[in-house]
């Protein structure tokens, strides 16, 4: 994160920060719940693709937004996968803002350029990760007072993927989502995203999953097994419960998935409710040949990366606290 001081000592005015994406390393639908949400068990993992936002402090009342799309979401084959990101008060930043303003109770204004990096509707996370920097971002540039903690239950009001990003590292994710265990010690795997041009609704997808209970404690063996660098042991716990119900649903999903088996990926995953899949890589050069593979076989997005490599921001973020 970098950020300019205004000539008033003290007073940030600017700030730029990277919001990262998110994988689902494993995703348990143990149960549907009374008040309609499921309840879900899950180890999610940063990488390292991220959006970028640059917020400017604006006098009270005037909130702004520009949205562009850059790195591989700027070349016209995958504007696709992101021509859904609103640019007016619907966007997670905007309402987020707005929100920390009105529960902070001061006349605030905040103009804010997204450059989106993540592909959305994806799985990915990209909107709740911007919603997660932008809370944590503004609080600084309005000189709040806030802790993490206060601004991630804020969060929640947002969205249930939202708390998560503000732990800053791997977690195991619980409840229907708001409930996350910070996990250390998960070793920098390499790995490949991919996404076809077709998005998947969240809704649709959990309606047609079908609760499992027995997969409880699933993504803690996972964690372990992948604290212990036992990725044998790790690769037969990866699983999505939404895997299925996303393959049936979207066609494309089911070919990816075929695709990436076919070019000898180690264990391709859905991630979230997709309709991003990803598979693990033994190397960074396995993950460059299973990406050259799938760029060369048409799919839209294809994007070698690493999990948990850098904690979300978290030395920028401890330079305030
Ligand atoms: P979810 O699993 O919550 O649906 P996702 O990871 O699949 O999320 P997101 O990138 O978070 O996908 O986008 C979901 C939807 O939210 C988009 O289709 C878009 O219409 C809307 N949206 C609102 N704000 C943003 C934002 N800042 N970036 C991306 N999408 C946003």
């Amino acid at each position: 994160m970098m950020y300019q001081e205004s000539p008033q000592a003290g007073v940030i005015d600017q700030i730029v920060i990277d919001a990262p994406a998110k994988l689902n390393l494993s995703l348990a639908v143990l149960d549907r719940r009374y008040d309609g949400f499921h309840e879900i068990e899950s180890l999610m993992v940063p990488v390292s693709l991220y959006d970028r936002l640059h917020m400017q402090r604006m006098p009270a009342g005037e909130f702004s937004l520009e949205v562009v799309f850059a790195g591989r979401l700027g070349n016209a084959s995958s504007h696709s996968l992101a021509c859904d990101v609103p640019d007016d008060d619907r966007n997670l930043v905007l309402r987020a803002a707005r929100l920390l303003a009105e529960r902070a109770n001061i006349d605030a204004g905040l103009s804010i350029r997204l450059e989106k990096h993540i592909p959305s509707g994806a799985g990915l996370g990209g909107g709740s990760s911007d919603a997660a920097s932008t809370l944590f971002a503004a609080s600084k540039i309005w000189n709040l007072d806030w802790t993490k903690d206060q601004l991630a239950e804020l969060s929640a009001e947002l969205g249930s993927d939202i708390p998560w990003f503000f732990a800053g590292s791997a977690g195991l994710v619980q409840g229907r989502g708001e409930q996350v265990t910070p996990i250390d010690g998960i070793p920098p795997l390499d790995v490949v995203i991919a996404c076809p041009s077709e998005g998947l609704s969240t809704a649709k997808v959990y309606a047609a999953c079908e609760p499992d209970a027995q997969r409880r404690g699933e993504a803690a063996s996972l964690a372990t097994s992948l604290q212990e660098n036992s990725i044998r042991q790790a690769i037969p716990l990866m699983c999505n419960s939404l895997q299925q119900p996303a393959r049936t649903l979207a066609p494309s999903v089911d070919a990816l998935l075929s695709d990436m088996a076919k070019y000898e990926a180690l264990h391709p995953v859905l991630t979230g409710s997709g309709s991003a899949c990803f598979s693990i890589c033994r190397t960074a050069k396995e993950a460059s040949q299973l990406a050259a593979s799938l760029e060369s076989a048409g799919w839209p997005y294809v994007c070698p990366t690493r999990c948990a490599a850098r904690q979300m921001d978290k030395a920028a973020m401890e330079q305030y606290e």
